[in-house]
């Protein structure tokens, strides 16, 4: 099949350009990323393939549909950038790729934990400027702490498993609890509860209309004075605003974030040469307890391997006309 992708960056093109050669399926590597204003780019491809912050949309569908495309593969797990109704209307099929590494997000959580409490963005620098002074660096031990997760499928439980290991207490909340979670001790509560009494939280739900803004004031107000907020999940899981507000009050302790909710006007770019317009982004960033990374939670080599190989195998089930169990419906 002829597909082109948006939003494709150099590491992209080289796990999927590798992983085709098992597939023989047509590539097109395009830097932009999916608009109504970019839609014509996929002009003479018969399917597309887009990433996170795609804006697969309404307007960016039916463009899309006029030029003939009727499979678009999402290289994530995510479809809240698609509007599926219009889709469906327009007779386009969405296959998606629903698993690559839970690892890979599940230990980028963990690591954010371990920056965040024992200052190593601060270390590393001062060590590098001879600064060998431990004041402002001091820790807490993870043994022995409360640790909220919020969303139990597969990178929720393997960061519960992941911070059992650290010797935590594990509360949990996921409208369908897992029973490989309560193998290992967890015990499932209310959210209200979760909040009252982690001292970790951290986010690995979906971003749905009943999950936007889950982090808002009232929920930091019931958090534990000091809590470390962990989002690996969807920028607007939180309300960034009432974050920034509870990062000044001393309410959150701790941020470390891998998502923003106005992530795809930033991320997956260089703009280390222009100046960010977008306020509430900076005066996040200007904290020194929060830590943010670029949405690279998913970014071993063992997900972007992964990520090629399902997804073109999604494609060439599609081609041949043959059921694929990856399809959004
Ligand atoms: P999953 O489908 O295996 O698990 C999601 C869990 O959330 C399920 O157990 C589901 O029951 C639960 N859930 C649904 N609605 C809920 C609600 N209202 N409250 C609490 N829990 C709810 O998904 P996954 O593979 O574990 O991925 C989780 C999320 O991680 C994805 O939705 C995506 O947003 C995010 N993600 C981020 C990255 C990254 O690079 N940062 C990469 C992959 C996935």
């Amino acid at each position: 099949m002829k597909v082109a992708f948006f939003s494709s960056q150099p590491y992209d093109q080289d796990s999927f350009e590798i992983t085709n050669q098992h597939y023989g399926h047509d590539l097109t590597f395009l830097e932009s990323r999916l608009t109504p204003k970019t839609a014509r780019l996929a002009e003479g491809s018969e399917a597309i393939c887009i990433f996170i912050n795609d804006d697969a949309g309404q307007a960016a569908l039916r463009i899309l549909a006029d030029l003939g495309i009727r499979l678009i593969a999402l290289r994530c797990a995510g479809f809240n950038n698609v509007d599926l109704a219009v889709a469906k209307e327009l007779g386009i099929t969405l296959v998606r790729v629903p698993a690559y590494s839970p690892y890979s997000v599940a230990e980028h959580a963990v690591g954010l934990i371990m920056t965040l409490n024992r200052r190593l963005y601060r270390a590393y620098n001062r060590v590098r400027d001879d600064n060998f002074s431990l004041n402002g660096l001091l820790g807490f031990d993870i043994y022995g702490k409360t640790v909220g997760v919020v969303g139990t499928g597969k990178i929720g439980q393997c960061f519960a498993q992941i911070m059992n290991g650290f010797g935590c207490k594990i509360l949990a909340y996921d409208v369908r609890p897992n029973q490989a979670c309560v193998d290992i001790g967890v015990t499932y509560v209310e959210l209200p509860e979760l909040f009252v009494q982690a001292d970790i939280i951290s986010l690995h739900c979906p971003l749905l209309p009943a999950t936007h803004y889950m982090i808002n004031a009232d929920s930091i107000q019931q958090m534990k004075p000091g809590v470390m907020l962990i989002n690996t999940s969807r920028g607007a899981l939180m309300d960034t605003r009432a974050v920034i507000e509870g990062i000044k009050s001393g309410q959150i302790g701790y941020l470390g974030t891998d998502v923003y909710e106005e992530e795809e006007d930033l991320f997956f770019r260089d703009l280390s040469g222009t100046i960010i317009q977008d306020d509430t982004f900076q005066l996040l960033q200007s904290f020194s307890n929060v830590v943010i990374t670029a949405h690279q939670a998913f970014f071993t080599k063992e997900a972007l391997g992964n990520i090629a190989d399902t997804t073109l195998a999604n494609i060439s089930d599609i081609a041949a006309g043959k059921p694929c169990s990856n399809e959004v419906k």
